[in-house]
């Protein structure tokens, strides 16, 4: 007869033998705003760099221009990564920002790209020099042609990860942001063809409509934000309980939380909690990608970006990863074995 303890320890290695037996999918290596830790955000250079490191999907931020046509910008904004304001100083609006819906394509074609706009120069100290070079606002249908021209010369079949700014905020502009953005994406084979996307928004109203125009053709992903900084009056408390990720699962294929809300920080900022998050999304079969991997912003409770790996791909299993810094991602990644 065994022991107790005997039969604890087959049971133990049994398990260990099952759980590496069990091989993970290989998660997505998003690039955030193309390889934007080196080159500035949204670029096409940024972009064409994000392509040759081979990740899985590149991610543009679209908003709309005065005459209508999609590009490929973070912010509703044209102040913070352009010199909008040496070019148009009298074209801002009564609470001092530069808005891109109030300008043509052909004036945003007048502007110079620069890194993002931090207290004092760039947001980020180690990235690329302030001001320097020269690099411009491209449009979607420029971003999506540079993306299948590379995955032609490169025979790749690397996909873009959308999201739709503010759409709310379009609206109230009399813009159809949504329904502009189909267009341009149906005109280049990634609605009704097989191409990769994901379209993703933070704001669940309107991923409900695509949802219920085009079924489940395209994936949709919804983008968690904190309630402090949110733009919208979804309550992301709530959506983040069991009750809420229940109803995400009805129309959206993934999740997008801030890394944060799965791995809480303490009031020291030292240590932290894994959040319920992770485990409501895999019991309703959503997909997780959390935003977004820093080398040069890592959260205080990691010593090194190795670890922080590890925790969101060993111990949370995310499925994919927005990342600024796709190279390194995908060198940790090639560390490891997953399912073919
Ligand atoms: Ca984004």
């Amino acid at each position: 007869m065994l022991s107790l303890a005997e039969m604890k320890k087959i049971l133990l290695i049994v398990l260990l033998l099952f759980g590496c037996a069990v091989k993970q999918k290989k998660p997505l290596v998003i690039a955030h705003r193309g390889a934007s830790g080196y080159l500035p955000e949204h670029t096409l250079q940024a972009t064409a760099m994000a392509h040759g490191f081979n990740v899985d999907y590149i991610e543009p931020d679209i908003v709309l221009t005065k005459d209508d046509i999609p590009i490929v910008l973070h912010d509703i904004y044209l102040d913070k990564t352009t010199n909008v304001s040496d070019v148009f100083p009298k074209r801002k609006r009564r609470d001092g920002r530069y808005y891109a819906i109030d300008f043509t394509f052909a004036e945003i074609n007048k502007l110079s790209v620069h890194e993002r706009q931090g207290e004092d120069g760039n947001r980020y100290a180690r990235r690329f020099p302030f001001q320097k070079s020269s690099f411009k606002i491209p449009s979607l249908v420029e971003y999506i042609e540079l993306i299948q021209g590379m995955n032609k010369s490169r025979s790749k079949n690397i996909g873009i990860y959308i999201e739709f700014k503010n759409p709310k905020f379009h609206r109230e502009q009399g813009k159809d942001i949504v329904g502009t953005m189909m267009t341009v994406l149906d005109q280049h084979g990634y609605i009704w063809g097989d191409l990769p996307i994901y379209i993703q928004c933070f704001d669940p109203s309107y991923l409900k409509e695509i949802r219920a125009k085009y079924g489940k053709r395209i994936k949709l992903v919804q983008l968690i934000a904190d309630n402090s900084w949110a733009e919208t009056e979804v309550d992301y408390d709530q959506m983040m309980t069991e009750k809420g990720i229940a109803e995400v699962a009805t129309y959206a294929d993934a999740i997008g939380p801030w890394i944060y809300q799965l791995l809480k920080p303490d009031n020291e900022k030292t240590d932290y909690d894994i959040t319920e998050l992770n485990d409501f999304a895999k019991k309703y079969k959503l997909a997780v990608h959390p935003y977004t991997f820093r080398v040069d912003e890592l959260p205080p409770f990691v010593d090194s970006k190795e670890e922080l790996l590890d925790l969101l791909f060993d111990d949370l299993r995310v499925d994919g990863l927005f990342t600024d810094f796709p190279d390194v991602v995908l060198d940790y990644l090639s560390t490891k074995e997953f399912e073919d």
